[in-house]
């Protein structure tokens, strides 16, 4: 299988880009799924979760409280350590097991932190969407009202914009409207077909 990894900063426009190749028939794979699915009430991560940062984690239905968690961990590297080394290595083995049932010409991993775990190395081509930090500041905040501290805060714990593009083999730059994003989406996808089917023969 011909894979593409998938990153950008937050808000950058990495979820929009992963529909609509999903769209166009590529195989996606979005880490931020499968974490979503691990830690869905029930699943053992989820307890393991309870365990390591106690029940305040959790809202009053016994579900994980994401923003709870997310305010706990962008506050203290520590406890975001912590959470990685819990879920970081079940994504990435539920990552492998779903690809491995994957049927499309090409797979997509989407991977927001790409380079800060070092999983570069482990694919064909990666793909970087990119934006201007006050752009991604903006889009976030119109999407989930976390306010510009805390943006900034988990934008200073992902890696820089320069780290990202002088480690990437496709760029999408993502600073102008919804359709010329869709257009250059589907420039790319064009290309990962035939990069797909040349790497098949
Ligand atoms: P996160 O890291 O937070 O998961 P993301 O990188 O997946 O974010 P998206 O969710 O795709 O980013 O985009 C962030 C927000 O910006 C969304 O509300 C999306 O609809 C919007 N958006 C993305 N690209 C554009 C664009 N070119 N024009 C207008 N809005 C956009």
């Amino acid at each position: 299988m011909f894979i593409i990894a998938l990153t950008g900063g937050i808000g950058s426009g990495k979820s929009t880009v992963a529909d609509e190749l999903a769209r166009l028939g590529a195989g996606v794979i979005d880490t931020d799924v499968l974490a979503r699915e691990l830690t869905e009430l029930g699943q053992p991560t989820l307890d393991d979760l309870v365990t390591a940062f106690g029940p305040d984690i959790l809202t009053p239905d016994g579900e994980l409280d994401r923003a709870a968690l997310r305010a706990r961990v962008f506050a203290d590297a520590a406890e975001r350590h912590t959470l990685e080394a819990i879920l970081h290595p079940r994504i990435r083995a539920l990552m492998h097991e779903r690809l491995a049932t994957l049927e499309a010409p090409y797979a997509v991993l989407v991977i927001p932190l790409l380079f800060e775990t070092n999983q570069h190395h482990d694919v064909d081509r990666v793909l970087v969407v990119d934006t201007t930090e006050s752009l991604q500041i903006a889009r976030v905040q119109e999407r989930s009202g976390l306010s510009a501290d805390e943006i900034e805060r988990i934008m200073s714990s992902q890696a820089s914009r320069a780290e990202r593009l002088a480690g990437a083999d496709d760029v999408i730059e993502n600073n102008a409207d919804r359709p010329t994003l869709m257009r250059d989406v589907r420039r790319m996808h064009d290309q990962y077909l035939k990069q797909a089917a040349a790497d098949r023969s």
